[in-house]
């Protein structure tokens, strides 16, 4: 009969090492990374695990670019999920050698475990300070979030004068139009990266959404705090595990490949016409459980109304479209009073 290693905080390394199972080991057994854990790979790089699906990556000779991939942050958004795992066994493993440091977050480990968005509270409001605000209860998701924030401050702020990336990956709760697109957060007076999007584009996506204020996500967290390139990248709708069409996302992981592997990628000059651009009209937050939309729960993101159109009622409180051609996204009518419950957006150039 073969042996089957069981893994324990004495062998963990290994078991990495042979198997590359971090997340899997991170979602049922979290009590192996309970202590932090650094070890070295054949190939020389560095790793090192502060927490349960958290990892860090470190070439011994390193690029100029530090690059923060997060996903699960909704816990039931899988696809992006599969893809980091992917990238992750494959490090570990030493198939994948990387050109730059890269930090791996796996974001609501227990929410991934059962199937939900998240246990309490949607972990995607709560960066920026807003875990710790008082009178806030400190649930599971209030303290994930500020671990995240320490691991992502810590591992931009090891070096400076280097280019910072973030991409939060996600799937959409609803189907969109536009199938995959990108949020991209308010750069208060930063100009919007037109190598970014050129990238993007690499990536398979076209829409982009500028964001016009300072949120609470973690995107804008990375955006704001560190100065990096961050972007809420939604690439499709959600499945449960094992139900993606994972050739949706063959030119996302070309792309990402490149830029962890050092590897030169020729990019299309960035040109208004190769993309759908929005800018964000109206926030309209949920005030009473009265709160309706008008159009129904299956309509896609990004679809346009006319002007005039009546999109939501919240009792004596109408809520209209201002332009023709403006668009919804994320609708949700089950968010909690005094939370958005649509963006409306208009297109735009930059
Ligand atoms: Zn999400």
């Amino acid at each position: 009969m073969p042996t089957v290693t069981t893994p324990n905080s004495n062998n963990v390394s290994q078991t990495l090492i042979d198997e590359g199972q971090f997340l899997n080991l991170s979602r049922f057994q979290p009590e192996l990374f309970a202590q932090a854990l650094t070890f070295a790979l054949s190939n020389q790089t560095k790793v090192s695990i502060r927490a349960p699906g958290i990892i860090m990556f470190e070439p011994p000779a390193i690029g100029d670019k530090d690059i923060v991939l997060s996903s699960g942050i909704h816990g039931n958004e899988t696809a992006p999920i599969e893809i980091c795992d992917a990238f992750v066994q494959g490090i570990l493993r030493g198939e994948i050698v990387l050109a730059n440091r890269v930090l791996f977050l796996f974001g609501n480990l227990p929410a991934m475990n059962v199937a939900k968005r998240f246990i309490e509270e949607n972990l995607n409001r709560l960066f920026s300070g807003a875990h710790s605000v008082a009178n806030a209860v400190a649930n599971a998701e209030c303290v994930r979030a500020k671990e995240l924030e320490v691991a992502v401050s810590e591992f931009f702020l090891a070096h400076t004068g280097r280019e910072r990336i973030h991409y939060d990956l996600h799937t959409a709760i609803k189907p969109s139009k536009n199938d995959k697109f990108a949020v991209y957060p308010f750069r208060h007076e930063r100009p919007w990266n037109k190598q970014q999007l050129a990238f993007l584009l690499a990536c398979g996506i076209n829409t982009i959404l500028l964001s016009g204020s300072a949120t609470t996500t973690f995107s804008y967290y990375s955006s704001n705090q560190f100065q990096a390139e961050a972007f809420t990248v939604e690439l499709g709708k959600v499945f449960p595990f094992g139900e993606n069409d994972m050739s949706q996302f063959e030119a996302l992981k070309a792309a990402l490949h490149h830029l962890l592997c050092g590897e030169e990628l020729s990019l299309k000059p960035f040109n208004n016409d190769d993309f759908l651009i929005y800018q964000v009209n109206q926030v309209i937050n949920k005030h009473s459980e009265a709160f309706r939309f008008t159009f129904s729960d299956d309509v896609a993101n990004f679809s346009d109304f006319g002007k005039n159109h009546l999109l939501a009622t919240d009792g004596d409180e109408r809520y209209y479209c201002e332009y023709e051609g403006e668009a919804i996204v994320f609708p949700n009518e089950k968010v909690a009073i005094g939370q958005r419950a649509v963006l409306t957006v208009i297109p735009t150039k930059i």
